[in-house]
């Protein structure tokens, strides 16, 4: 686990800004990876309150069991406080800011509370505050990432090429899928990753062609396509990229798919630059691969945003209708997936910059026949 101590008191500010314009006193900021970011706390029970009301709140809640650890990762900027350990309830009801009269209005995260916190919470709460439904609003801040969180990523895409390129270079033909997906998992761990991004997918043959594949007992047989999609955490921030290997000469038309699935990645991770939205990029992939016979094989979108989480905003999909921005982290993977027969999946992982785009992972894209 990562000890640094981000102090982001400038994140804090811009939050509350947006807190005090949705006309709330407070925002109850509960999910782990928003109060990291927010915060620099890794531990599993800490909640922040802040907000422009009762003239500024900055206010930390955990429980005993992390006040060391709030003490060494979290700012001087908040006011930080022993609560009890059901913190979406007594915790928070405790330490609500003192009321001048007037009802207190409390964002709150509805994309994640549960329907039982919430009544527990409203319940102790009584009239001195109204619960108001406030999810996404850290989101949105941490979708527009700064230079160091850039050079984070980048270090996690580093790491993780690295490990891929020691496991390719052990072979992949003959050993089985859940073989290289743990020897990957070990290397980046060794590596240094806190974890991997997620548990590391290992797909070769008609297994290919399912994108959310989970690494099977069987061996990857000559001939066929293998696609690893894999991913480091390292000090909070995730990679994540795909490649597609050949195990031997592949059989069919794996080669034509596969130069199809590379010029759809390579024209489309070409137009991220700040500007169009993630529909549009989304659809520079999809009308090549349409135009190449395998629109139907495409069945998701184009990319997602990475960052404190592996899937994060913006979407680059049909439904993508956020125009990209510098600091914008965002996967670019296309595939396409013939049911019974392969799949082919691409990514690479990019970030917005002022003048276009730079691209954070680093393995070559040609099609590389391994043994
Ligand atoms: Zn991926
Ligand atoms: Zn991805």
């Amino acid at each position: 686990m990562s000890t640094t101590t981000t102090t982001t008191p400038g994140r804090a500010d811009r939050l509350a800004h947006d807190v005090g314009e949705r006309e709330l006193d407070v925002l109850v900021v509960s999910e782990p990876a928003d109060v990291r970011y927010l915060t620099g706390y890794t531990g599993s029970n800490g909640i922040a309150v802040l907000g422009p009301g009762r003239g500024g709140v900055r206010l930390f809640l955990t429980d005993f069991r992390y006040v060391t650890q709030v003490e060494r990762q979290v700012g001087a900027e908040w006011d930080k406080r022993m609560a009890a350990q059901e913190l979406i309830g007594p915790g928070l009801a405790e330490h609500l800011p003192a009321g001048d009269g007037s009802t207190l209005r409390v964002g709150f995260d509805d994309a994640h509370i549960s329907v039982k916190q919430h009544a527990r919470l409203a319940g102790l709460v009584g009239d001195r505050a109204e619960l108001v439904p406030a999810g996404g609003m850290v989101v949105a801040l941490r979708a527009v990432k700064d230079a160091s969180e850039v050079e984070r990523l980048r270090a996690a895409s580093r790491l993780a090429d690295a490990a891929l390129s020691e496991i390719v270079e052990r072979g992949l033909g003959g050993r089985t899928e859940r073989d290289v997906a743990i020897d990957l998992e070990m290397a980046m761990r060794r590596a240094g990753a806190d974890s991997p991004s997620f548990p590391p997918i290992v797909a070769s043959g008609a297994n290919g062609a399912l994108p959310h594949a989970e690494p099977r007992d069987v061996a990857i047989e000559p001939g066929t396509l293998v696609t690893i999609d894999w991913g480091a955490r390292l000090d909070g921030y995730c990679s994540d990229c795909t490649r597609t290997f050949a195990v031997g000469e592949p059989a069919g038309d794996a080669r034509e798919v596969y130069e199809l699935v590379l010029r759809a990645q390579e024209t489309a991770l070409a137009a991220v630059r700040a500007g169009p939205t993630g529909k549009e990029i989304d659809a520079v992939a999809r009308e090549i691969i349409t135009a190449g016979g395998h629109g139907e094989h495409f069945g998701h979108g184009l990319g997602h945003g990475v960052g404190l989480e592996v899937h994060e905003g913006p979407v680059l999909s049909r439904r993508g209708e956020t125009a990209l921005v510098p600091g914008h982290v965002v996967t670019v993977e296309p595939g396409v997936y013939v049911p019974g027969r392969l799949g082919v999946r691409i990514e690479d992982l990019v970030v917005v910059t002022e003048n276009g785009a730079d691209v954070l992972t680093g393995l070559p894209k040609g099609l590389q026949v391994v043994a």
